[in-house]
């Protein structure tokens, strides 16, 4: 058998059948890396993978910085646009 911990690769007798490790500490350091490799790949998901538009819930683009998506954002730009016209002709 040979070490399944990477950094180790030694070769040793295991004593049952499936045992991955030549020794305790090997078993450790293996188990802990597969536990942070879990970690990253997780928190990668919550930085990149998925982010909802805040109005209408499509995804958003990774490179998008606002909280809406394009389509909202148009939709809210020509809405305010439309009140300050609004507002100017109410005063005129
Ligand atoms: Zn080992
Ligand atoms: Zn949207």
């Amino acid at each position: 058998m040979i070490c399944n911990n990477k950094e180790c690769a030694k070769e040793f007798d295991a004593k049952t059948h499936n045992q991955k490790y030549c020794c305790d500490e090997c078993c450790r350091v293996a188990t802990n890396r597969r536990i942070m490799e879990k970690y990253y790949e997780k928190k990668a998901i919550k930085n990149g993978a998925f982010r909802g538009c805040k109005s209408c819930g499509s995804k958003l683009s990774r490179y998008n910085k606002s909280e809406v998506c394009a389509v909202c954002e148009k939709n809210i730009n020509a809405m305010s646009k439309k009140n300050i016209l609004g507002m100017i002709n109410e005063i005129s």
